[in-house]
């Protein structure tokens, strides 16, 4: 891509295929000129006003038109991308759109590349480099929560919170400077301090950003839980009663589910892929080292295990088995069969925080659904206020190396080295910082980014 290249470009901003309507986008200074030259408007000799709709032809010649579109011409800088924009309304299918760009194409336009009309947007100061990431996502989110994530970055939220960051320290690296300007007077006390507070304070910052990274991440992405447990205590049944239809194969017989079965489904926006383990019936034989070794393959991938067992007939040593296979941090315990009556259950599993419920009745159903929410959506909702996550890698890299430039600063303060040497791991700690906004980001991060972008965006 060429970034200095002012070219005007055109693409399909909708999928042409069997849409109703597709549309296409023009933008740099012939966008205007284009459209005078090829809309026939139903209104003769009307100005384009900014921003309004026009009906009309459209087509080299008005007699024989490719379309009856609705234009519209925005006027910069009020647009995406702060430049002239275009779009034609047209209709939908494979052959409209593809005449339409290449009548524009052959009056002076050319194709745009993948991500261009952001790559203006950003180049042009109208988003910074983690909004116009915030674009891709929300276009490639996958549930409503990753939508509303995507949504904050798309707003701002991430660069607002690193411009408050970077204020800070410069801040720091002004009294800094200041001192190394003027060696001559001795660094007091409260100077001293201002330096180390404030980098531990920016420091902390970063460490919360830093964390909300794999929360951002399982928002984003998604969840998979592991309904595990032995046969016939109603994993089947339970996926069925989440689904609310009857997929999972259900029988009296253990062991009638063969190979794991997975579903998605949406818990009011969280997005859970939730796994029947019941191809893992032998993992809590200890013989069977294969079952051991697919289960514990199993358990790992999963975000969270709903182990389930039949509260009804209590724990089994092939429970507990399984029990032993699992990290307790991400166990939940599934207590079913509550209609027919439950017993106690062993104190040692006291500490599991656990769920009573009737996958056959559907009660406690509502609790499952809230507490696997709560799993993951309560620690990190307010890990970093106002829902603001890191969901980015390039973000979390550059907040990593942040991070260790601020821990150098401060180290280096602490062991009394020269300020020259703490003012240096600020200025890059600074530059990390910048590179999450685009300030400080190198032109092959730029490709990087806009390359994974879809045309006409
Ligand atoms: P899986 O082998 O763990 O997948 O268990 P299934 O879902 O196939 O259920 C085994 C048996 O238990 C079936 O007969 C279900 O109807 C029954 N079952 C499952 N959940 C419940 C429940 O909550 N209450 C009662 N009474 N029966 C249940
Ligand atoms: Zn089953």
């Amino acid at each position: 891509m060429d970034y200095g290249d002012r070219a005007t470009i055109a693409a399909p901003a909708t999928v042409f295929g069997q849409g109703g309507i597709g549309i296409i986008r023009i933008s740099g200074a012939l966008a205007l000129p284009l459209l005078e030259r090829l809309f026939h408007p139903r209104r003769k000799n009307k100005k384009f006003s900014s921003h309004r709709l026009y009906l009309g032809n459209f087509g080299l010649s008005a007699e024989e038109p490719i379309d009856e579109v609705m234009a519209v011409f925005m006027r910069a800088p009020h647009t995406y991308t702060r430049e002239d924009v275009v779009e034609i309304h047209c209709h939908g299918g494979a052959v409209v759109g593809r005449r339409i760009l290449e009548a524009l194409v052959e009056q002076g336009a050319r194709l745009a590349h993948p991500g261009e009309f952001t790559l203006r947007a950003f180049l042009n100061g109208r988003i910074d480099l983690s909004q116009a990431e915030g674009v891709m996502q929300l276009i490639n989110a996958q549930s409503v929560l990753g939508q509303r994530l995507a949504m904050r970055h798309l707003q701002g939220a991430l660069s607002e919170r690193c411009s408050a960051l970077r204020e800070t320290l410069c801040d720091v690296l002004s009294v800094v400077e200041a001192w190394i300007d003027f060696p001559e007077e001795d660094l007091d006390p409260s100077s001293e301090n201002r330096i180390r507070s404030h980098l531990q304070e920016s420091l902390g910052q970063v460490k919360q950003l830093l964390e909300s990274f794999e929360s951002g991440r399982v928002l984003r992405e998604g969840v998979a839980v592991l309904i595990l447990g032995r046969p016939n205590v109603g994993k089947s049944s339970l996926l069925n009663a989440l689904l609310g239809s009857e997929r999972a194969i259900v029988t009296d017989l253990p062991g009638t589910t063969r190979d794991t079965l997975e579903e998605q489904i949406d818990l009011q926006g969280l997005r859970a892929r939730f796994i029947d383990s019941a191809g893992l019936r032998d993992s809590s034989d200890p013989v069977e080292q294969e079952g051991v070794r697919r289960s514990r393959d199993k358990i790992a991938e999963a975000d969270l295990v709903l182990f389930m067992v039949d509260g009804n007939q209590g724990l089994t040593d092939e429970d507990f088995g399984a029990l032993g296979l699992c990290d307790f941090h991400k166990v939940l315990l599934v207590v079913n069969k509550s209609d027919l009556g439950l017993c106690d259950l062993d104190s040692d599993l006291q500490s599991l925080p656990r769920v009573h419920l009737s996958a056959k009745t559907g009660q406690g159903l509502d609790d499952l659904r809230s507490r696997i929410r709560e799993f993951f959506l309560d620690a990190s909702e307010d890990s970093c206020g106002e829902g603001l996550f890191v969901t980015e890698e390039r973000h979390y890299d550059c907040l990593v190396r942040c991070s260790e430039s601020l821990h150098r600063a401060l180290g280096a303060h602490d062991d009394g080295l020269s300020l020259e040497f703490v003012a240096l791991d600020i200025r890059q700690g600074l530059d990390h910082l910048g590179e999450i906004t685009g300030e400080t980001a190198p032109e092959e991060i730029l490709q990087r980014i806009f390359e994974r972008f879809c045309i006409g965006k």
